[in-house]
């Protein structure tokens, strides 16, 4: 069964797209948890990054510089922070890796 983000890749569902190219898609969250709240999903299906394998170093390494590069084109110069969640306890609510980019307020350590 596919997930709600191979359904966004496909254009079966709609979504607001920042950023697209070969290997991944940028969109805006649906549920903000920052005034700038990005998701930067890879176009392959990798359930999480527990399941990324040696041959996905070149996406994995491509997605934290596509986070960064859209940080910057949102503005956001007085920091930000990535989060990738990896299973339950990680909070992870849709199988198929995508990385956070969450900017525009204060962030708190520890996460919660
Ligand atoms: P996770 O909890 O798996 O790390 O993150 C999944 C994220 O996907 C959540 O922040 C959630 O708000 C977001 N999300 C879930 N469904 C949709 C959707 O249909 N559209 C968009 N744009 N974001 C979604």
């Amino acid at each position: 069964m596919s997930t709600i983000f191979e359904k966004i890749i496909s254009g079966e569902i709609p979504a607001d797209i920042v950023h697209q190219d070969e290997l991944c898609l940028v969109i805006r969250d649906i549920d903000p948890q920052a005034p700038c709240h990005l998701l930067v999903i890879p176009k392959k299906v990798i359930p999480r990054i527990g399941n990324a394998v040696e041959n996905d170093q070149s996406i994995l390494g491509h997605l934290l510089l596509i986070a960064a590069k859209v940080a910057e084109s949102e503005n956001l110069s007085s920091g930000y922070r990535i989060v990738i969640n990896n299973g339950s306890d990680g909070g992870e609510t849709v199988p198929h890796l995508h990385v956070h980019v969450l900017g525009g307020r204060q962030m708190k350590w520890p996460p919660g």
